[in-house]
């Protein structure tokens, strides 16, 4: 059993930390979203102060795009808040699809998450993909509609389509009164009030009146008879319909709350951020490959999620972001680092705070630190203070496209391979190295990651490659049942052109077809094909 760090500041530290991601499909509003957050919590003073991390369409080139994203994604990697008496950390995901092994990392380090989707677009691919992940890993949901001032998609239709189309189970949590032109507010069951617009435009003040009884005549008064009639309906067909709102289920990951609003127009912002805080989970105990850690114990213990490079290019140091799982980190303490045995000091750990970063002392659990890095970190490394454990939960995906990389200068191979190495560790792509002749092929999720990396190359290491494509449809990673036995034998030597070592020396068949997939398998019953690198 690990000590439990009995003191009381440290575990109000700890209570009072919320740690998480909002997700969505690119549009949906999430930058617009978090911004109104950070004004909640005066963090920012005006509007469009958080940059929206999309990749632009055709506004730039690609490689000005290549760089403003990244300068971009260090800026918002961590927005963090005060509200009420609450420290607030949200992580950055980028929406954008060849981004999403990003924020599927990312994933790994939040506590809880809030789901932004379009009124009038209701679930779409990348919110699918993206909930499925925090279904897999039990991660509490709130669920934000937004965009309720356009005229969109019926609210029981739109709850519908969430429960099936991302497998959840919800409940409304507030509910609006009219839609699009007819939006007079929301129905808050949480808080019982009813929140309306006040004048014609249908702008920023709200107005709130406490109602806890919506039986009440006052009611037709307030927002009309008609709309007064619908409301009292639609309630009562909640109250029969979805199942009361539970917080331990919710925390379990059972139960999903709904609220409605529109994020532009500040509107049932303010509810959500209220639920939220009073409803989410602090930073919650963390599985490692030995144990269940808890926030609580005294000794440290934290992992990479994400690992960003310097925009200088003259400066090769890099920012590794570790969430902090247990205990304290502290400036210039000695950590160990587990993967490579030996104790890390760090003079100048960074947190964050709204879009600044500054150096700090201490950090608590929930917290995430960036910590200057010359190479010593890859994606999913522990740090603790002595204690041999890794924490788990940072599997690699299959990636989408794969390609040869060749070096095109024979004078710059070792810059060559050392830049690939790096933006590997950085997890900007993935690589596989074939038994068959050591040829490097990398595996990405999105067609872009190439330019980044041959651009960066060229930058950053002075190196030059180009591409060749090898005509792979997904990576499996193999696990033999026995890796003596004839069948495993036979497999690696018909396979062998498509047999690759993953950047952990990890087996991985790369198939050409689910068809060549399914043969596989069931030639081969004994040989355990996964589509992640995680499969225990
Ligand atoms: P993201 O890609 O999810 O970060 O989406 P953004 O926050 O950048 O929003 C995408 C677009 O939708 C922007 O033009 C926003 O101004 C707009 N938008 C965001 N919230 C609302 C809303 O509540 N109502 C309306 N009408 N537009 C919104």
């Amino acid at each position: 059993m690990q000590t439990i760090y009995n003191n009381m500041s440290f575990l109000k530290e700890i209570q009072r930390r919320r740690t998480f991601g909002i997700i969505s499909h690119p549009d949906a509003g999430k930058t617009t979203l978090t911004e109104k957050l950070l004004l909640f919590g005066g963090a920012i003073q005006e509007a469009g102060a958080v940059k929206n991390n999309k990749i632009k369409k055709g506004a730039t080139s690609d490689f000005m795009e290549i760089e403003r994203q990244r300068g971009i994604s260090v800026s918002t990697s961590v927005l963090a808040f005060n509200y009420q008496d609450k420290k607030i950390n949200i992580l950055d995901t980028p929406g954008h699809k060849d981004f999403a092994e990003d924020t599927f990392r990312t994933l790994t380090a939040v506590d809880s998450v809030i789901v932004v989707i379009d009124v009038a677009k209701g679930v779409e691919e990348q919110t699918e993909k993206l909930v499925s992940v925090c279904r897999m890993r039990k991660i509490p949901i709130i669920v934000f509609i937004n965009k309720m001032d356009r005229e969109g998609k019926d609210a029981f239709d739109l709850m519908d389509e969430v429960e099936q189309k991302l497998g959840l189970t919800v409940t409304p949590l507030s509910f609006p009164i009219g839609m699009g032109y007819d939006f007079q507010g929301i129905y808050n069951l949480w808080e019982q009030n009813i929140n309306l617009f006040s004048g014609d435009n249908r702008k920023n003040i709200e107005e709130t009146i406490a109602f806890s009884d919506v039986q009440n005549p006052e009611l037709e008064k307030i927002i009309g008879q008609k709309p007064a009639d619908t409301l009292r309906e639609e309630l009562e067909l909640i109250d029969e319909v979805y199942p009361k709102f539970d917080r331990q289920d919710y925390l379990d990951g059972k139960l999903q709350p709904v609220f409605f609003g529109s994020a532009l127009n500040n509107f049932g912002v303010r509810e959500l951020l209220d639920c939220f805080v009073a409803i989410a989970p602090s930073p919650r105990p963390k599985e490692s490959e030995t144990r269940l850690v808890d926030p609580t114990e005294e000794k440290m213990s934290g992992f990479v999620f994400k690992i960003h490079a310097n925009m200088d290019p003259k400066h090769r140091d890099r920012l590794a972001f570790i969430k902090i799982v247990s205990g304290t980190f502290e400036r210039n303490k000695p950590y160990y680092h587990v993967r490579l045995k030996k104790n890390l000091k760090f003079s100048s750990p960074n947190a964050f705070f709204a879009e600044k970063k500054e150096i700090v002392d201490i950090s608590y659990p929930g917290d995430i630190v960036g910590l200057h890095d010359t190479g010593n970190f890859k994606i999913g490394d522990t740090l603790t203070e002595g204690e041999i454990m890794s924490f788990k939960g940072i599997p690699s995906f299959s990636p989408e496209h794969f390609r040869y990389i060749n070096n095109a200068d024979p004078l710059k191979a070792k810059q060559l391979d050392k830049g690939v190495d790096q933006l590997m560790d950085e997890g900007v792509a993935q690589l596989f190295t074939l038994e068959m002749n050591n040829r490097k092929i990398i595996g990405t999720v999105g067609a872009l990651q190439y330019e980044v990396i041959q651009y960066r190359l060229e930058h950053e290491y002075g190196a030059k490659c180009t591409y060749e494509n090898f005509p792979v449809h997904k990576a499996c990673w193999v696990k033999p049942n026995d890796p003596k036995n004839e069948e495993f034998k036979e497999f690696k030597r018909i396979k062998q052109k498509f047999l690759a070592k993953d950047k952990y020396g990890q087996l991985v068949f790369l198939a050409d077809s689910d068809f060549t997939i399914q043969m596989t398998q069931n030639k081969y019953p004994s040989v355990k094909l996964f589509f992640t690198s995680e499969f225990e």
